[in-house]
């Protein structure tokens, strides 16, 4: 038998997510998948949203153009933009959208010898201070593109810093000096992210560029949104028991030996470990279905297997099949034990095979 672990990856779920993205949305959505999809894989997943999707987005250069070699035709966004001149003559090439969010992919654009025909996304940075042109440079930028000659279309938007917190007014403030820097410009607009999407209807422009949500994981702290019930989990991380031994009262379990038995306790070891992507700083109690039901984490996660408590479950033994997350597990549950949020578990799955289904 080959080690048993894999993530079964559900296309129709990914679908079915992105039609509700752009329902709850309205207009047009980029599917975000950068970072291989945020793990499960770009080209699988383009593939399989290409004839419903108005258009994909990526973090740089390199992400799309794999996306184009694997004969994706639609509007693909960078949305980190160009490094230098010679990604600008491959995006032109490859025919990519581009964010244009500082000075010097500006300039690039003004001295880029090539002309015409350039879609460029101008993002503005209306509260979260990190990316996009401060609010007083945004006319200026817009009328350098438009002169540079090279610009044919050119869409305006910005990101949300905290949109994931709907109690704060940080979105508000953002959505008014977006508005307040884009008045007097043309273009479609785009603000929303998934939280955006999921909690500021107000937030709604031309496009959308949801990512988690696409993947299953509601972004919006738990109960916040009645639409997470509507989500599917499209990753479905698995493993199995692959052996099964019993320790007395006072032993120690792993590495460190933090968990100590406090019973006569069954331990069930999984072939999953931080290696795979399971986070390592997951601690004892973090949930773990086997066999259908929920048996907790113990001791350490190592870097191959991982260890849970099956003391409860008498039926479990090796051969039972493990879900580490998605039906039964939620990722978001095991990120929050783990100090860390779903974005990073999914993005980290690896060494295990990617195993793709339609449900
Ligand atoms: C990654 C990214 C998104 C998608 O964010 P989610 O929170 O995953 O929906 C949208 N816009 C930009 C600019 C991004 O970098």
């Amino acid at each position: 038998m080959t080690r048993p672990s894999r993530a079964r990856i559900n296309l129709d779920a990914l679908r079915h997510n992105y039609l509700l993205a752009r329902r709850l949305h309205g207009g047009r959505a980029l599917a975000v998948i950068k970072a291989n999809a945020y793990g499960h894989g770009a080209v699988r997943c383009a593939q399989a949203l290409q004839d419903e999707a108005d258009g994909f987005a990526v973090a740089f250069l390199k992400e799309a153009s794999e996306l184009r070699a694997a004969g994706i035709l639609s509007p693909i966004l960078v949305l980190e933009g160009l490094f230098d001149a010679a990604e600008l003559a491959a995006a032109r090439i490859l025919d990519l959208w581009i964010v244009v969010h500082h000075e010097a992919q500006l300039r690039m654009i003004e001295r880029d010898p090539s002309h015409g025909a350039l879609h460029v996304w101008l993002k503005a940075d209306s509260g979260m201070g990190r990316a996009g042109f401060c609010l007083a440079d945004m006319f200026s930028a817009y009328a350098r593109l438009r002169a540079s000659g090279k610009v044919e279309e050119i869409v305006l938007m910005t990101h949300f810093a905290r949109a994931d917190e709907p109690d704060s007014d940080a979105t508000t403030q953002q959505l008014r000096a977006f508005a307040a820097a884009t008045a007097e410009l043309q273009g479609d607009h785009s603000l929303s992210n998934s939280a955006g999407i999921l909690g500021w209807p107000a937030a709604s422009r031309d496009w959308a560029r949801p990512g988690i949500l696409l993947y299953g994981a509601d972004p919006m702290p738990m109960g916040s949104m009645g639409s997470g019930a509507a989500l599917r989990s499209v990753m479905h991380f698995e493993s199995q028991v692959f052996a099964v031994r019993t320790l007395q009262v006072g032993d120690a379990l792993g590495y460190g030996g933090g968990f100590v038995a406090a019973r006569l306790t069954r331990v069930g070891l999984v072939a999953v470990g931080y290696a795979d992507g399971y986070p390592r700083l997951a601690p004892t109690g973090t949930p773990v279905a086997v066999d259908g039901r929920i048996a907790p984490l113990i001791g350490r996660v190592s870097m191959d297997m991982l260890t849970v408590d099956l003391s409860d479950l008498p039926q479990a033994g090796i051969g039972s099949r493990v879900e580490l997350w998605g039906e039964q597990v939620a990722v978001n549950e095991v990120a929050r034990r783990a100090g860390t949020i779903a974005y990073e578990l999914l993005c980290n799955v690896k060494r295990v095979p990617l195993v793709y289904e339609s449900s």
